[in-house]
């Protein structure tokens, strides 16, 4: 199979250089995927950091520079901003330019942005299932996104060109490529991500709030399964609050569920029924070896930590 390395595009336009922004710019230059990567953050202290690593060709702090004559400007801001940044960028797009994103959530991005489209522009939603817990311009880097889905959800009668050129760039940006009903999409990313995080935030909290516990014995200990928490609880409260606050219906549905379900654990400990906890944890496992036949995480023990004493 030979391997295409021609630009997809002239000029990209990155409206948010962050995690997200910046690995989709260290891809991009390593795929040679555009002749021309412009960046824009609202803060000139974020640009100043990007522009020391370097990885892209240009750094704007207003967003009409940035976007002019791009033929794809992606939003990589907080969800929460994307309406008003599209408010202000809309009419500096080029005719034929497809405009797309990367915010977790799908349909409030079809909500605040979509009014904004102008007539000409293809407007696809996107979402890189793909992150850490790190954020800001010096935390992205190329390989992020290999190996990683990345789900697509045009709207019906979308650009089938548009949608196809969007789709090859994410594909050679690494990653597998999936269209979705954003509504869908919502609910599938509330149980897989959003819950989890919100499981982790208040784990996490709850866990600080204790008085019977010091702080620092939750620190000294943590290695029991609460260390793991943490590392999602570390996530960028800006992100995470816009997530939360525009995916409202899909996470308290699934919240719904999640109390339903730990009632019913609640109870089996309770009065003893150590047949439904074990069949419970027996499902469980199969799940997480499933991710890792599936090349969604690695099979090493501890997530592959190296296996030194802690120095504490
Ligand atoms: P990040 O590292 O915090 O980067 C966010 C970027 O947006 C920064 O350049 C930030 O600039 C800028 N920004 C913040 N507020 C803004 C505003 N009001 N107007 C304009 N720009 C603003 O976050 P990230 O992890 O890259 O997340 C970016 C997007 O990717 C979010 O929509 C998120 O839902 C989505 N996403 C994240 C992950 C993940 O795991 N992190 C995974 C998939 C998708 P300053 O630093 O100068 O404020």
């Amino acid at each position: 199979m030979t391997i295409d390395s021609r630009p997809l595009f002239g000029k990209v336009a990155l409206i948010g250089i962050g995690l997200i922004g910046s690995s989709l710019a260290h891809a991009m230059r390593r795929a040679g995927l555009a002749a021309h990567i412009a960046g824009y953050s609202h803060r000139s202290e974020t640009i100043e950091k990007a522009q020391a690593i370097g990885f892209a060709d240009s750094f704007h702090t207003s967003l009409a520079p940035a976007v002019r004559g791009a033929d794809l400007v992606v939003l990589a801001a907080p969800v929460g901003a994307f309406g008003e940044l599209a408010r202000e960028l809309g009419p500096h797009l080029k005719p034929g330019a497809i405009l797309s994103d990367v915010g977790s959530v799908k349909m409030a991005v079809l909500r605040d942005v979509g009014p904004h489209v102008p007539d000409g522009v293809h407007f696809i939603p996107a979402h890189p299932i793909a992150g850490t817990e790190q954020s800001g311009p010096e935390s992205g880097f190329a390989e992020l996104f290999d190996g990683r889905w990345c789900i697509l959800t045009p709207l019906p009668g979308a650009d089938e060109g548009a949608v196809a050129t969007l789709k090859s760039f994410w594909q050679r940006c690494g990653s597998q490529v999936e269209i979705m009903d954003p509504k869908h999409h919502d609910l599938v990313l509330a149980i897989t991500s959003h819950v989890p995080h919100l499981i982790a935030y208040n784990i996490v909290g709850t866990a600080a709030d204790l008085e019977t516990v010091t702080e620092s014995e939750v620190i000294k200990y943590s290695a029991g399964g609460f260390r793991d928490f943490t590392r999602i609880a570390a996530s960028d409260p800006v992100m995470w609050r816009d997530v939360f606050l525009n995916n409202r219906e899909a996470v308290l549905e699934m919240l719904g569920r999640f109390n339903e379900d730990l009632s019913a654990l609640q109870r089996a400990i309770r009065w003893g029924d150590g047949e439904m906890l074990f069949n419970l944890f027996t499902r469980t496992r199969a799940i997480r070896r499933s991710i890792v036949d599936a090349g969604q995480d690695i099979g090493e023990p501890n997530f592959g930590r190296p296996r030194t004493k802690n120095p504490a």
